[in-house]
């Protein structure tokens, strides 16, 4: 399988390439040349098969032979090691929860298979890694995690500081090794913005070999896909809306891979909170990035979603064929608080303000439709514990925090602060 970059479709590159520069030379970001479909006898056989089985064949297909099958298996198992089950509220209500890996949050599918693709690239003969991250909360440790001791990688953080949760600052500035956690007195968008001049600053290009983690990262988006496949695969006679809350669109790029590999997924809801820039995109046709503005679904705050570029390319710009496959609607931290309350008193659900955003997008979906026969699924994006002050202010009562969120509260914060100016970053990265 061929790559290119989404502002030049004449100029491919191998799968490794992609993996390696995480973002084109020319700004844009990589896709497949096109996406791989199932067979049908594949999709009939999907209930039969494991998430494990599922990501494995769903990866060979955006890989092909450029890791050989054997070595692909070993990242799946070393990657997708946790589950991504679908729980019920109800008939029509389904949570697809994606916080079972060590971190909590759907990112560590990215982020674990990512680290795995890159040691293999790496061991390969590279020279040393530098893995630049931006975050605005779980990218951060997800990605921290993934990369955490894997030999021939560095890896520098990027978070704003005093803007993420108290929970998610622990999990990103208490690994040690080879990642180090850079606090920027800014915004993510300052953040977001310094690692992309980063990718495009010649002299940083010539002396040192960096790479991104973030969700532009083609080898992120691809296992993203896998639980969406593995999530339908026991409904594949109903019709099924997933609902996606989204910040920087990365999530639903990979179910519209899902979707476009011919995994019966009738229809997305990307739910936002108050940074509604892609609900507003497809409700005017117009796009128009903004600063981001703080909210409970903090890992949802992005004024400029960088995988809009990759979605416009999918429906070649036409926004009314995207709002054939996707409707999206947005909520604002009243509206959030309220939800997590009402899934807690109606189906005894403690659900996250991501997932709740989520839940009121399929909510606001169903009463659109005015139908019963459609079943919802809510990617439940985060654990509930990662917000605790505000899940426990919602439902007036006391949750427990698992252990793995435990042991990393209980260590020391080691970061390093930089205001957000591109110099400042600079220096620091060549005195490293
Ligand atoms: C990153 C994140 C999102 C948003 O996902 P995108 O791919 O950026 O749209 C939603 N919820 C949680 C918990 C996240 O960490």
């Amino acid at each position: 399988m061929k790559y290119f970059s989404t502002r030049n479709k004449n100029k491919f590159c191998t799968f490794k390439e992609a993996v390696l520069n995480g973002l084109a030379d020319d700004g844009g970001l990589f896709l497949p040349e096109f996406i791989p479909t199932f067979q049908k006898s594949y999709l009939n056989s999907l209930p039969n098969l494991s998430l494990q089985e599922i990501s494995y064949h769903t990866a060979s297909l955006f890989i092909e032979e450029e890791i050989p099958s054997y070595k692909l298996k070993e990242i799946i198992e070393k990657s997708i090691y946790f589950d991504a089950p679908v729980v019920s509220l109800s008939e029509q209500y389904k949570i697809l929860e994606l916080f079972h890996g060590p971190t909590l949050a759907f990112k560590d599918f990215g982020a674990q298979f990512m680290a795995r693709v890159m040691e293999y690239f790496v061991h390969q003969g590279d020279k040393e890694l530098i893995i630049l991250v931006a975050t605005s909360g779980d990218t951060g440790s997800a990605v921290a995690n993934g990369f955490y001791n894997v030999d021939g990688i560095k890896v520098f953080i990027l978070y704003p500081s005093g803007k993420v949760s108290n929970i998610q600052e622990k999990q990103l500035t208490t690994l040690d090794k080879n990642i180090t956690a850079l606090e920027i007195e800014g915004t993510f968008d300052d953040c977001q913005r310094l690692v992309k001049q980063a990718f495009v600053d010649e002299d940083l290009k010539t002396k040192l070999n960096l790479s991104s983690a973030n969700s532009i990262n083609i080898a992120r988006l691809i296992p993203q896909s896998f639980y969406y496949i593995n999530a339908v695969k026991n409904f594949l006679n109903d019709k099924i809306v997933v609902s996606v809350p989204s910040g920087n669109l990365g999530n639903l790029t990979a179910g519209l891979f899902a979707k476009k590999m011919g995994v019966p997924i009738n229809k997305f809801i990307a739910a936002t909170n108050s940074n509604c820039v892609f609900t507003d995109y497809l409700s005017s046709g117009s796009f128009s990035p903004r600063n981001s503005i703080l909210t409970y679904s903090n890992a949802m705050d992005v004024g400029n979603p960088s995988n809009l570029e990759r979605i416009q390319y999918l429906y070649n710009f036409n926004v009314e064929q995207m709002k054939i496959d996707i409707s999206s609607f947005s909520y604002d931290d009243g509206n959030t608080l309220e939800a997590i309350k009402e899934v807690f008193e109606k189906f005894n659900y403690i659900i996250d303000p991501h997932g709740a955003v989520g839940y009121l997008g399929l909510k606001k979906y169903f009463k659109s439709i005015n139908s019963k026969d459609e079943i919802g699924i809510v990617a439940e994006t985060a654990h509930s514990a990662k917000f605790i002050d505000i899940v426990e202010k919602a439902i007036n009562q006391k949750i427990e925090i698992p252990k793995r969120l435990k042991d990393a509260l209980d260590k020391e914060k080691k970061s390093i602060k930089l205001d957000n100016e591109f110099s400042t970053l600079k220096n620091f990265l060549l005195s490293k």
